[in-house]
């Protein structure tokens, strides 16, 4: 018989390392919880147009959607990114605004394989809905930010740019794109192609040619309208505030069309790749009412989670959950019947407890507390059995008691509670 393989581009992820990841995942919701930020769960997939409205000219939608007609004949995508589902079901329920939601799931996106590119990647983020104050805006780019602190990765870049608006946009653009025009054969090759559909995608393009062009181009900063030029200067004075380093990038467009004024990267020195961004985000004026709903000015970011894990092997951080995975561990060479009954009571009483299967013996139960990693373990053989009694043994230091069995539990708790404490 084949043998049974994850699909190309997916990986597995298995404990003990998803301890990392979990780790990763609560403080996520802690720090966004702490802004007043609600769990938001979307469907995986959608009615494909959903994410054909974050823009047409983007790789994203252009060349990496995984889409496919289902059985009943809809086109569906799964979904490469989250904020546009976000917006769908925005404008689909209409909560009162500011609507401040954190999510954390899978993406995915139809590509060759290649290293350190997944089919299937995951993603945590924050979206405010119904705001166009510029203190919102640096209120999101801080909660990035002590995420990043709070799960251990030092040395995060912040680079941040203003993309402008409706207003004075397209004005840049013209000039950005009278400038490229006039050096059209300096471009890499993709950007000769398709330099007209989308001029802004040049500032960011990685290729030595279009660098060298973009050195000398115009800046979106130098073109701002007024209301535009205030906003950005607000955001940089709210950072400031707050001690958050940041660096104008005046380069900086991300890779979707939707984003207007503020736009931001968190970037991770440690990657050591060209691209290094750990996560990223910024306003998108525009896009409530591009998915059908009334304009209404909203921002938000989503950070990789597999790439924050990547940097945090890349330093010296110590990575998440160093916390033992459990509090006790139940060795019965007795029958088994303790093992049942003490571990569901100690369980009950909120401690983490494991024990071995299928009658092992004595050592091979000892040795799978030591795999454990649990600090305690009470053990139950045919003396404790016929004494109604167990013996408490903290792993750390061999050190033993003999307590009755109705009293293992409080003995268990009494003993891992901290100490120092007033409770
Ligand atoms: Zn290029
Ligand atoms: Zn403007």
């Amino acid at each position: 018989m084949a043998e049974l393989r994850n699909p190309p581009g997916t990986f597995d992820v298995l404990p003990p390392d998803s301890g990392r990841w979990s780790a990763l995942l609560a403080t996520f919701a802690r720090v966004a919880a702490s802004a007043g930020y609600g769990l938001v769960v979307t469907p995986t997939f959608e009615d494909l147009a959903v994410f054909q409205r974050v823009g047409e000219s983007t790789d994203v939608v252009r060349k990496e959607m995984y889409d496919f007609a289902d059985k009943g004949g809809r086109r569906v995508a799964l979904r490469p990114e989250v904020t546009a589902s976000v917006v769908r079901a925005w404008v689909q329920h209409r909560p009162p605004t500011p609507w401040k939601t954190w999510y954390a799931g899978s993406n995915f996106r139809y590509e060759r394989q290649q290293a350190g590119r997944y089919r299937e990647f995951h993603q945590v983020g924050i979206e405010a809905i119904g705001s166009a104050d510029p203190d919102l805006d640096v209120e999101v780019v801080a909660v990035g930010w002590d995420f990043y602190r709070a799960v251990g990765l030092d040395g995060v870049e912040l680079l941040i740019n203003s993309l402008g608006d409706a207003t004075c946009r397209p004005a840049y653009r013209e000039a950005l794109l009278d400038y490229l025009r006039a050096r059209l054969g300096q471009l890499c090759d993709e950007h000769q192609a398709r330099l007209e559909e989308n001029p802004l995608r040049v500032l960011d393009c990685k290729k030595a040619p279009c660098r060298a062009v973009v050195a000398g181009a115009p800046r979106q900063l130098d073109h701002l309208c007024e209301a535009c030029a205030a906003h950005f200067a607000r955001v940089v004075a709210g950072l400031d505030s707050l001690g958050i380093p940041h660096r104008i990038e005046t380069t900086l467009v991300r890779g979707l069309d939707y984003y207007t004024r503020t736009t931001f990267e968190y970037c991770a020195p440690a990657l050591e790749t060209a691209n290094n961004a750990v996560g990223g985000g910024g306003r998108y004026d525009g896009l409530v009412e591009e998915m059908g709903g009334p304009p209404t000015p909203a921002i938000g970011f989503a950070l990789g989670v597999e790439r924050i894990l990547l940097a945090l092997d890349a330093t010296s951080a110590a990575a998440p959950a160093a916390t033992a995975p459990l509090d006790v561990f139940v060795i019965d060479f007795a029958g088994g019947e303790a093992a049942r009954d003490l571990s569901a009571a100690l369980r009950r009483a909120g401690l983490r407890v494991d024990r071995a299967w299928d009658g092992r013996s004595t050592k091979a139960q000892f040795r799978a507390a030591d795999r454990a990693g649990a600090p305690l373990a009470v053990i139950v053989g045919p003396d404790e059995a016929a004494a109604g009694s167990a013996r408490i043994k903290d792993l750390r230091d061999g050190h033993e008691r003999s307590v009755a069995a109705a009293r293992v539990v409080a003995e268990v708790v009494d003993i891992l509670r901290p100490t120092g404490g007033t409770g």
